[in-house]
């Protein structure tokens, strides 16, 4: 079975309301792909500007975070029922900057997306390991741990319907990017991780992107090895290099 593509933007907190629907019309030529899941994952703010920017064309929007409870005393917080009701249709779940920044543990991940679940949208979860735990061959049980606490009560179905990146930190921002052998090497071991924690039918179904420094010059052979479904991009999906990746 032919997993379909996807290329997910995650635009971090750089653009303004303003900037943000600038980006959306610049992009819109460039990212018309019918046989690829284009997705721009955009802070809160942005949200709203942006599901009107892009209607009518095969954009889907993201958020970069939302909190577990519905409503609230929740100051600062945005919840699932207004992202829903917002056109958000995907949301990024353990980021390695929100892991890092904001103290987001593996526990309180896993009730993220059991919460995304319940309320109708879709994960995109992140794992992914440090330079150190690389450097120290222990990065495959990392990745491994990760992703059973991440998705522990999440149903076979549930994970079919998922998207799950392998964004190594090391990678991130950084301009070095992983080999394509090396991001193949973790999204296969994610794959078997899933096949060991559900089933195979379940591992062929779910999709897994390569995140870190992916570009115009490096995206073609990222995505032409097996395992890997689509891309998570940072800072090139600022740009209209972003179109490029798509059509990778
Ligand atoms: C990211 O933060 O998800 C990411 C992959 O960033 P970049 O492409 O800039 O490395």
């Amino acid at each position: 079975m032919a997993r379909r593509r996807i290329i997910a933007g995650n635009w971090k907190m750089n653009m303004t309301p303003t900037e943000a629907k600038a980006l959306v019309e610049t992009l819109k030529p460039l990212v018309n792909n019918p046989d690829v899941d284009v997705v721009y994952c955009v802070p809160a703010i942005d949200i709203v500007p942006v599901v009107e920017a892009v209607k009518g064309t095969n954009v889907e929007v993201g958020a970069e975070n939302f909190y577990i409870e519905d409503k609230g005393a929740f100051t600062g917080e945005i919840s699932a029922p207004m992202l829903l009701d917002a056109g958000v249709k995907y949301v990024i779940i353990g980021h390695s900057e929100r892991r890092e920044y904001f103290g987001e543990t593996d526990e309180f991940l896993n009730k993220k997306v059991l919460k995304a679940f319940a309320s109708g949208l879709t994960p995109i979860l992140c794992c992914g390991e440090s330079l150190e735990l690389r450097e120290r061959n222990a990065y495959k049980e990392w990745i491994g741990l990760q992703i059973k606490a991440d998705l522990e009560g999440v149903t076979a179905d549930q994970v079919k319907s998922m998207v799950i990146a392998y964004e190594p930190i090391w990678a991130i921002g950084t301009g070095k990017t992983a080999t394509a052998d090396q991001a193949q090497e973790v999204c296969a071991l994610i794959r078997n991780t899933i096949a060991e924690m559900y089933d195979t039918d379940t591992a062929e179904a779910v999709r897994i992107q390569y995140g870190g420094s992916m570009n115009a010059g490096n995206a073609a052979e990222l995505l032409s090895k097996p395992d890997i479904d689509g891309g998570l991009i940072g800072g090139a999906a600022l740009k209209p290099d972003f179109g490029q990746i798509v059509n990778a």
